[in-house]
């Protein structure tokens, strides 16, 4: 890659949450190239959307269409990679494992991920979170996200993760109030990097906690630091979903690798 660091999460509207006139590949390109940055795209890529909604993005085999269209914009740049945050679904891993049979080779960089495991009621929408706990216990879908995090960890299928704790967007003291009876330790998310690193994993250092109302990373700094010292390996992600974030995000990036670098 030309440049020192990679943005490793960049979204398009390739990316189901962006409206179609929202940002298209060179859009962030011209960006990272003028702040000497690399950047890999990692669309969302959620099986279950892709099936059943006509107008998601990459309905209807489409992936081939996104893979040419960023070929073809490789032969100009060289500080650009093809990647997908690919949703995990624990009853669906053979499917999995096909599409990584598949495309993994075809693509440069693939995150797993988890934003929803009852269909419709992903954790990361603040909306569908308060709705889902009108039904569920803050407890029981604080233990579920970490429960099939685990399944994901272990189920090997990514080589990358994206926003371990993920599940904190919303649920922290400074926006939905943790209820007493659940389990918010530090530790659940420790563990959850020691299986990265037992599992050879790479964790992503996701920066976009920061524009939200806990205001750091997904894992936090605290967590990082620790898991940087039982060796594992971190990738750095600004989850971009438009130019401007990006381009404000791009100098926390390379921050944040060096803190990475550092034995701080
Ligand atoms: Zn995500
Ligand atoms: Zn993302």
């Amino acid at each position: 890659m030309k440049f020192e660091h990679t943005d490793y999460h960049i979204h398009t509207n390739w990316s189901a949450d962006i409206s179609k006139d929202g940002p298209v590949f060179e859009d962030y390109i011209k960006i990272a190239e003028a702040n000497e940055i690399n950047i890999c795209f990692l669309e969302h890529y959620e099986l279950y959307y892709i099936e059943q909604d006509k107008t998601n993005p990459f309905y209807d085999s489409k992936i081939d269409d996104y893979l040419e269209e960023i070929d073809e914009l490789k032969e100009t740049y060289n500080f650009i990679l093809s990647g997908l945050e690919v949703e995990y679904y624990r009853d669906r891993e053979i499917e999995l494992m096909e599409f990584m049979d598949d495309y993994g080779k075809e693509l440069d960089f693939i995150g797993g991920t988890i934003h929803e495991w009852i269909y419709r009621y992903p954790i990361t929408s603040r909306e569908k979170l308060l709705e889902l706990l009108e039904k569920i216990p803050m407890k029981q879908v604080i233990d579920d996200y970490f429960e099939i995090s685990e399944m994901m960890i272990k189920s090997k299928i990514f080589k990358n993760v994206c926003h371990i704790d993920t599940i904190y967007r919303y649920i922290n003291d400074n926006d939905i109030k943790v209820l007493e009876d659940c389990n918010t330790s530090e530790d659940r998310t420790l563990d959850l990097g020691r299986l990265c690193i037992k599992n050879k994993i790479h964790i992503e250092y996701n920066l976009s906690g920061l524009r939200f109302p806990i205001k750091r990373p997904f894992p936090s700094k605290e967590i990082v630091r620790q898991l940087k010292s039982e060796r594992a390996k971190f990738f750095v992600g600004s989850d971009s979903h438009s130019v401007k974030y990006f381009q404000e995000q791009i100098h926390k990036v390379k921050k944040a690798y060096q803190f990475l670098g550092s034995n701080k």
